[in-house]
């Protein structure tokens, strides 16, 4: 296993040789180094003792606020010539003809108005609402519904000293323990989320089941229901096939146009990740240049 991890550790630092090649000394980000049981202990001991034989630390970027970057994406279009709208909820498709989709009516939630947006194409990227919304330009008809998966994240006491510690639970899942303001996030889960994304909530059950498999993984005082401060949540849309397991299903995404359902200039994405977004908004526009 130490030496699986440490080739892992090599190729990784192979793949991103470029990390520190950059003007600002202070974003160079430096290779993997090797810790020894005793060490990995005394800078963290929340690490579990039993069994182990010492651990790796390697650096990697880090988005703390993804909203922003989101954000940042979105102002960069608007300097490009797009227009964009937040508080504009899609109520329902517009047609011209009986099958081509010629844009969206949408409820401006801010002024209280309806308005018509029409487009060459249109594109649904409802995340975790992607079938909801693909089911309005179906007008009723049981389209295939999207399987949704759960993840949660806790805040408790501070538990980690300076490092992110990650570990691998007895289910095979990785487990985090992130330092944050004087507190420590725990994170996450991955569970199949069965109900209406709008009703989505963290529940009891869900922190609890994260509580077991944390206190069975790390080597400190067990957490109790009463010790999380703060807990959040959300969905991810998961586009594999029904029989998988959740954490097995990949975050693959899927552009697929839905011509082949008969709605002509209507292209649905679902799944991907931060991390593949750029990729994948590529990949659609290639889709939609085919198009036009
Ligand atoms: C717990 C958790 C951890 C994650 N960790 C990572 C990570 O470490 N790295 C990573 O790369 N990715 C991560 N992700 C995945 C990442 O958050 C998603 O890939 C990303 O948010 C997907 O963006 P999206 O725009 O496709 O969907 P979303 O962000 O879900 O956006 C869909 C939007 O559609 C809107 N909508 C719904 N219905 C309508 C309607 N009728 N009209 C108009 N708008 C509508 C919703 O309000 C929402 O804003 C994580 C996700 C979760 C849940």
């Amino acid at each position: 296993m130490k030496w699986i991890i440490k080739a892992g550790m090599i190729i990784y630092d192979i793949l991103s040789y470029d990390k520190g090649f950059t003007w600002d000394p202070g974003k160079r980000i430096p290779l993997h180094r090797s810790l020894s049981r005793k060490k990995v202990l005394e800078l963290e001991p929340i690490v579990k003792g039993e069994g182990l034989s010492g651990a790796s630390v390697y650096y990697d970027c880090m988005s703390i606020f993804p909203e922003r970057m989101t954000l940042a994406f979105i102002k960069s279009s608007v300097k490009y010539g797009a227009k964009v709208a937040n508080y504009a909820k899609v109520e329902s498709f517009l047609f011209s003809g009986a099958d081509r989709i010629a844009g969206v009516r949408v409820s401006d939630e801010l002024r209280r108005k309806t308005v018509d947006i029409y487009g060459d194409i249109t594109i649904n990227c409802g995340g975790p609402w992607a079938d909801i919304i693909l089911a309005l330009a179906k007008k009723g008809t049981d389209g295939e519904q999207l399987r949704r998966s759960e993840g949660i994240h806790i805040i408790t006491k501070k538990l980690v000293n300076e490092h992110i510690v990650g570990t691998v639970t007895a289910r095979g899942r990785h487990i985090f323990i992130i330092p944050w303001r004087g507190r420590s996030i725990i994170g996450t889960t991955d569970k199949e989320y069965i109900g209406t994304p709008d009703e989505y909530r963290v529940t009891e059950q869900s922190i609890r089941e994260l509580l077991d498999e944390v206190n069975d993984s790390f080597g400190m005082n067990p957490l109790a229901f009463d010790d999380v401060l703060y807990t959040w949540g959300g969905l991810r849309p998961l586009v594999e096939d029904q029989t998988e397991d959740v954490y097995e299903s990949s975050r693959k995404y899927e552009i697929h146009d839905n011509s082949s359902d008969g709605l002509e200039g209507l292209i649905t994405i679902e799944g991907g990740k931060y991390t593949t977004s750029r990729n994948l908004a590529e990949h659609a526009m290639k889709a939609i240049s085919k198009k036009l």
